[in-house]
């Protein structure tokens, strides 16, 4: 029985020992397959993220060329609408329209043959000296000479002249310019007053060496031509604005220069009324020649001599006039002669 019991609980036991292991078996087949099919996935994943990260860097290179390209094409495009199409101002435009008509006179002057010249002075042919009308009208023509002993401001005389309303064509040389920037663009910019061309060394105007107060004169055409266009291009880059009018260093020209200048686009302007002897005479002197002015004068005086008695005669000169009827007139109102 005992035996029997015990060969019974042995078989049942036993059995049920290969059953267990038979589900381990079973489990640990599942558990592998489960193993496989997982690493076979990571593989695939593996593979695919592979060829996806292959791929995504292909696009991305492809989109980086096509970024690259596009921005390469919108660069070129830009530099070319800036060679095509420049973008500056109206005012940078007229400059340099006139700049070019500037330039095409200086060639055309320059290989043009004047002949040669046969008068030399301040009231040489071509050369303006008074506005052509019978109203009483007067232009005041200032220097400015610059140089060593010419790059004074006159504020006391530009003072009352601002104060009065008084208009003035400022006739300014490229080397004052140089000593008073800042006042010459502040008058540049006052429409009382309108700036001319007064040269670029204040040389006298000749095509064969000559002198004027102790003044060499330019001596070729190409100096001529030098000592109006540098002042000229300078002025214009500072104000947007050419001078229509020239008056040399010392006023002094010869026939030919005077032909050359016209051709270059400005008019020479000189004078009948001589106001402050360049800026030497006593007040007295000043208001003195000053009231000789008839209508139609164009008077020449001097806003670079602050020590000078010039600004004291003007004051008085210029009350006068006024009481007498006169007014004071820029010299593009009226024709020149
Ligand atoms: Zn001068």
């Amino acid at each position: 029985m005992c035996l029997t019991t015990s060969y019974f609980e042995v078989m049942v036991h036993l059995d049920q020992f290969f059953l267990y292991k038979k589900s381990l078996l079973l489990l640990r087949r599942k558990m592998s397959k489960h193993e496989k099919d997982v690493q076979l996935m990571g593989k695939r994943i593996g593979i695919v993220l592979f060829l996806l990260f292959v791929l995504a860097g292909c696009m991305n290179q492809e989109v980086a060329t096509t970024e690259e390209n596009v921005l390469d094409k919108e660069g070129q495009t830009i530099i070319q609408t800036e060679q095509d199409a420049p973008l500056i101002s109206p005012e940078e435009e007229k400059k340099n329209i006139i700049l070019e008509d500037l330039n095409m006179r200086k060639d055309t002057v320059l290989n043009q043959d004047y002949g040669e010249s046969v008068e030399f002075g301040e009231y040489v042919s071509g050369v303006k000296t008074r506005m052509k009308t019978n109203d009483k009208v007067i232009a005041l023509t200032l220097d400015a000479c610059g140089g060593e002993n010419g790059s004074g401001y006159d504020y006391a005389l530009m003072d009352f002249l601002l104060e009065n309303k008084i208009k003035a064509n400022l006739f300014i040389n490229a080397r004052w310019i140089e000593v008073q920037k800042e006042a010459f663009m502040e008058l540049a910019s006052n429409p009382l007053f309108e700036i001319e061309n007064h040269g670029t060394e204040h040389r006298p105007l000749s095509t064969v060496p000559k002198s004027a107060w102790g003044i060499a004169s330019t001596s070729t055409k190409s100096e001529i031509v030098d000592e109006i266009t540098d002042n000229q291009e300078k002025i214009l880059t500072l104000t947007g604005k050419q001078p229509r009018f020239f008056r040399s260093g010392t006023a002094f020209y010869d026939d030919v220069s005077v032909q050359m200048a016209e051709d270059l686009g400005v008019e020479i302007v000189n004078f009948d009324v001589i106001g402050d002897g360049g800026a030497t005479f006593t007040k007295e002197q000043v208001e003195e020649s000053m009231l000789l002015a008839t209508a139609g004068s164009i008077i020449i005086l001097h806003m670079n001599q602050p020590n000078s008695e010039t600004a004291e005669g003007v004051k008085s000169a210029i009350l006068t006039l006024l009481e007498q009827g006169f007014s004071f007139v820029h010299l593009h109102e009226y024709e020149l002669e």
